[in-house]
């Protein structure tokens, strides 16, 4: 197969697809790599080491995409690349389509093939593919959500830990799975008050065992969201329904309830948000205030720390990507239960439940 990668071009994106690594595993066993030059310099692979691992570089994303069978990315393709696509090409990235409609229909009209890593899924229900990126994004959270709450920045002024004599800063996790747990460790580390909320029983047994008192776990409903909103002082939105739309816990009236210079960091920004007034934001221009509020929403988050995320992601997405590429896109999806559930859009159709559904589409 005719395998390529193009440079990320959302704002601060310096994540790439295709490690130099990954062309080698793909090579080696026969397929042909092609990277646009400097795709990787945002996370210091550079385009000779590309080609030592037998790439060959091209100079623009055009002619990645027209000289490839399947596109390998990071982040969802802009407007600026949707006409790049050739119907039946095989597109393997994140998507978030629940999040846009636009890019769903551009998707559909261009017939591509499109397998969004966030939606494979495995039988115990977990995703592969998001994992990773989900806990770079919760340990980022406390990091990002003490930063802001530094006076300098619009925050409360308050040290997350504490001192001896002064209380610690409270924080409310929403959603205990993978990016809310990665946020529990670090909140924890870091000394403060911490409270989870969660809807699924058996997730707060778990973090109940694995924090013991160093946390308080509650079950999300209206009551304890007011009750931990009015407390804290960083909040970070965590919750995933997979596939589909985060649900809106907080709503436009909560914030008024909160501490004037409290922080909310909105991890589910790139599932639409968990709050009514999220939107997302760049690393350019992170942060936006309202009511008092600073509201964090960075739909990719995990670019910040390129390098890290890059080998994160990459360890996990390839050996998908291997699949598809030894045996087709199709025979691999019959072979693979867990990569067909990663095909969002298909030729046209929307093939993924979830994301038909919040647009109104057939299934
Ligand atoms: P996960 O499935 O591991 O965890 C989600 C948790 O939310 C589950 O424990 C679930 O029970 C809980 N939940 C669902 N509805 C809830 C509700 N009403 N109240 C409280 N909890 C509820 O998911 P994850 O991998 O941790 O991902 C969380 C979010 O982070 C997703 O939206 C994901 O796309 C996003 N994410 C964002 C970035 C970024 O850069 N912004 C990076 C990675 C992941």
């Amino acid at each position: 197969m005719k395998i390529g990668t193009v440079k990320e071009i959302k704002t601060r994106e310096c994540r790439v697809g295709l490690t130099p690594q990954c062309v080698k595993a793909y090579t080696t066993r026969g397929h042909q790599l092609f990277v646009q030059t400097g795709s990787g310099l945002g996370t210091g692979f550079t385009d000779e080491q590309y080609t030592a691992a037998g790439a060959t570089i091209l100079p623009t994303a055009k002619e990645v995409f027209d000289a490839c069978d399947m596109i390998v990315k990071v982040k969802e393709p802009l407007p600026e690349e949707y006409d790049l696509f050739h119907p039946g090409q095989i597109l393997y990235t994140y998507l978030h389509l629940a999040a846009s409609k636009e890019l769903t229909d551009a998707l559909l009209e261009r017939k591509i093939k499109a397998v969004a890593y966030e939606t494979i899924e495995t039988a115990d229900g977990s995703l592969p593919c998001l994992k990773p990126m989900s806990e770079i994004a919760g340990r980022l959270s406390i990091q990002e959500g003490a930063k802001y709450l530094e006076k300098t920045y619009g925050g409360r002024g308050i040290l997350l830990g504490g001192v001896p004599g002064v209380a610690r800063g409270k924080v409310a996790i929403l959603g205990g799975g993978i990016a809310g747990t990665n946020a529990c460790k670090m909140a924890v580390g870091l000394g403060a008050d911490v409270t989870v909320l969660d809807i699924n029983p058996d997730r707060m047994v778990y973090l109940d065992d694995i924090f013991s008192t160093h946390i308080t776990t509650l079950y999300s409903n209206d009551h304890n969201i007011e009750h931990v909103l009015k407390e804290s002082d960083l909040v970070i939105g965590a919750v995933l329904i997979p596939g589909a739309k985060a649900p809106k816990l907080i709503k436009k009236q909560h914030l008024k309830m909160m501490k004037p210079g409290s922080v909310f960091v909105d991890i589910a920004v790139d599932q639409g948000g968990s709050a009514e007034t999220t939107r997302p934001t760049t690393h350019d221009e992170p942060i936006y205030v309202i009511d008092d509020v600073v509201h964090y929403c960075v739909a990719n988050m995990p670019g910040a720390v390129a390098l890290s995320s890059t080998i994160a992601l990459t360890s996990v997405t390839l050996p998908y990507g291997l699949k598809i590429a030894e045996q087709g896109l199709e025979s691999a999806c019959r072979q693979s239960q867990p990569l067909a559930k990663g095909v969002n859009v298909y030729l046209g159709k929307c093939v993924y439940e979830p994301v038909a559904q919040d647009h109104g589409l057939k299934y």
